[in-house]
């Protein structure tokens, strides 16, 4: 880079560092498995500051890496070749609620934890939920597609997106942010840059979906005798319930445990263990008769040996320390020694098959390896995680992650799975998705990007090599 593109890129940026302090953070992720390299940080407050930035980027084909919360599970938000860091975090405001309309038009930088909150304060909801909802930003949720634990009744980002503003590759800002809920003019363009991790542009802000507040919840934490169990009871809950079910999680006794073990202030809300637990919540309107349609679900589920004890939460604190324990159980890992993670999804007819299949392969690749899948069972989304077997070598553990890696992926892809459910692929399944998506699907992917980023500056080197 010539210093004068260099002084221009500062000049652009508004907010820039190239203090390697200020940088460093930028540099590691969450699982600390990736470590990146970078010496500049820019960090623009408009859109037009963006669009700038990528034209002169474009021009003098220097590489950008777009960031948000830096929370992403793949690596994609990482500089691995010392790119450009582009932080979106100083394009944090929301810039419209509609209440009546049910949208609110967010920048890409604000937290997921802010627009709930913007949303509550006008009495609606915005339902994405994630753990990391703290530091994640609505532009790595559009851009990793999110999921979380309310998939089930609302969708992934996906179907939450009503419109996006996106500065493509040249500095053109595609302006898309239309609020519409029936626009049937062509293309979806939209959708193109939804779980496209920075490849194909940079989301700038979104128009997002709004729903009413549940006026009523009733949440219980759940000990069923086995996962097929537990799809039938989500069955009978969704029936009782006329489909009012927002989530269903699913966790096994050593998950539990792990949390029990790490995580302060944790309680094991039922008197004896059980194999496998659900947490399960469902909201409905105010004076419906859900709290009591959904107890009587349970006695029946009961009844039908497909669940053995449960306890319903009586208060929101309550409520929240139930929510705890699944929310808890990625960071009750950490402690645990390595883990080798995969974020799977099956037909949900098929988990108890694939459970029971993945587990024992791994098992045998690994004598005395810990299980501990949990997750998204509604959506048939299961992180499929083992730890370190008890007393053996962390390292030599973790190097044979791609070797399970690949025989949980061909089981996944044997019944019909995606080997992503939700994380997306970044640098982590680059490579790996080669094995399961056909020669076709790749073409039309690379196509995209050659012809959306033709000098390969956005994010190069994540989710298609071109
Ligand atoms: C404890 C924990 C729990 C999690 N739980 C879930 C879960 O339940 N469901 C789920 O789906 N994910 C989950 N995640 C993963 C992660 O939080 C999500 O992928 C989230 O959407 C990432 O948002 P971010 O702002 O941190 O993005 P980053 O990590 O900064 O970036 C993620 C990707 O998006 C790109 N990107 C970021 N901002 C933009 C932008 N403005 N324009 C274009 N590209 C951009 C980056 O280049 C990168 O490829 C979890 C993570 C953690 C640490």
């Amino acid at each position: 880079m010539t210093p004068e593109t260099l002084a221009q890129l500062k000049d652009a940026g508004g907010g820039w560092s190239d203090d390697p302090q200020e940088i460093a953070p930028h540099l590691v992720e969450w699982r600390s498995k990736y470590q990146g390299r970078s010496s500049l940080l820019l960090k623009p407050d408009t859109t037009e500051r963006v669009s700038k930035i990528l034209a002169l980027c474009n021009a003098a084909r220097i590489a950008v890496v777009p960031q948000g919360g830096n929370t992403g599970l793949v690596g994609g938000q990482i500089p691995f070749d010392g790119e450009i860091i582009l932080s979106l975090s100083r394009m944090n405001r929301v810039r419209m609620v509609d209440v009546d309309g049910m949208n609110v038009v967010a920048e890409a930088g604000a937290t997921l934890a802010a627009v709930q909150k913007e949303a509550d304060n006008f009495d609606r909801l915005f339902p994405l939920s994630i753990a990391s909802e703290g530091t994640a930003t609505i532009g790595g949720n559009v851009s990793t597609n999110a999921g979380g634990v309310h998939v089930l009744r609302y969708g992934m980002m996906r179907e939450l997106v009503l419109g996006l503003e996106v500065v493509l590759a040249d500095g053109r800002v595609l302006d898309l942010l239309r609020a519409l809920r029936k626009d049937n003019t062509g293309y979806d363009l939209k959708q193109l840059f939804i779980g496209a991790e920075g490849t194909l542009g940079i989301v700038t802000a979104a128009a997002l979906k709004l729903f009413a507040k549940p006026r009523e919840r009733a949440t219980a934490f759940i000990a069923v005798p086995s996962p097929a169990a537990a799809i039938a009871l989500l069955a009978r809950l969704q029936d009782a319930t006329g489909g009012m079910v927002s989530a269903f999680e699913l966790m096994p006794r050593l998950g539990i445990e792990f949390v029990l073990a790490h995580i302060p202030g944790t309680v094991d809300p039922l008197s004896q263990p059980s194999s496998w637990y659900v947490l399960a919540e469902a909201t409905g309107g105010g004076g419906s008769s859900l709290a009591a349609s959904f107890e009587n679900a349970l006695a029946g589920a009961s009844d039908a040996a497909l669940a053995t004890d449960a306890v319903i939460a009586s208060s929101e604190a309550q409520r929240a320390a139930l929510w705890k324990l699944r929310e808890a159980m990625s960071d009750a890992q950490k402690p645990e020694g390595g883990s080798i993670k995969h974020d799977v999804s099956v037909p949900l007819k098929d988990i108890p098959a694939f459970l029971d299949e993945g587990i024992a392969a791994v098992t045998k690749l690994v004598p005395g390896v810990r299980p501990v899948p949990f997750g998204h069972l509604g959506d048939g989304n299961i992180h499929f995680n083992f730890s370190v077997p008890k007393g053996a070598d962390n390292d030599a553990f973790l190097a044979r992650w791609n070797e399970i890696q690949d025989t949980v992926h061909d089981i996944v892809h044997r019944f019909g799975g995606s080997i992503s459910a939700e994380h997306g692929l970044g640098i982590m399944k680059r490579d790996e998705i080669l094995r399961y998506k056909s020669a076709v699907e790749m073409d039309v992917m690379r196509t995209l990007k050659r012809t959306l980023d033709p000098n390969n500056i956005l994010n190069p080197g994540k989710v298609v090599l071109v």
